[in-house]
């Protein structure tokens, strides 16, 4: 799968937020929500791994929740340590 992004759009969180959908539809064959909890999951593991380093990935998704998004606890391709693939 490729990922095409105009150039105003090619920032570490756009290319974040565009890879999710791509490690999503491959985990799910497209069968849950856009921007579903599941999404949501991978997106906030991926931004606490790759933008904001200092921040754990518990506490991102806490913050997350805590605005009013749904984080999947569970999700294809996590592994039990909690990495994906
Ligand atoms: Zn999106």
């Amino acid at each position: 799968m490729d990922i095409v992004l105009p150039r105003w759009a090619r920032t570490e969180r756009v290319v974040l937020h565009e890879t999710t959908h791509a490690l999503i539809d491959r985990a799910y064959s497209r069968t849950c929500a856009a921007h579903g909890p599941e999404f949501v999951r991978l997106y906030v593991d991926l931004l606490a791994t790759y933008h904001y380093p200092r921040v754990s990935k518990a506490a991102l998704r806490t913050s997350a929740r805590l605005a009013g998004l749904r984080v999947a606890r569970r999700a294809e391709g996590l592994r039990p340590d909690g990495r994906w693939w």
